[in-house]
């Protein structure tokens, strides 16, 4: 973790309502499962940062974007995060810790 990042996360920390969540992401036309996701806080996701994606599942990063094999095109890479196309995924998820 950079230490940008370590100070983010404290300053969550110190926020009650702040917690992590374990998302699943799928895409919404055939549903594969693409990537698990570490999300802070509440709020829809817009964006993916790569430094919280857990583990890579069936996503094929190409050409600026993130795309599931079935060719929908699920975000586009802006560098340090994906900017997520709303329409074209779906999550499911689970609380795994308050901070
Ligand atoms: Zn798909």
């Amino acid at each position: 973790m950079i230490p940008a990042e370590a100070h983010a996360a404290r300053l969550f920390a110190n926020h009650p309502h702040h917690r992590t969540a374990m998302l699943t992401i799928r895409c919404a036309r055939c549903k594969t499962k693409l990537w698990k996701y570490n999300k802070l806080g509440k709020g829809e996701v817009l964006r993916c940062h790569k430094a919280r994606i857990e583990r890579m599942l069936d996503a094929i990063a190409e050409n600026g974007k993130i795309l599931c094999p079935c060719g929908e095109t699920i975000g586009f890479d802006k560098g340090t995060f994906y900017r997520m196309v709303r329409k074209a995924f779906v999550y499911s998820g689970e609380k795994v810790a308050k901070l």
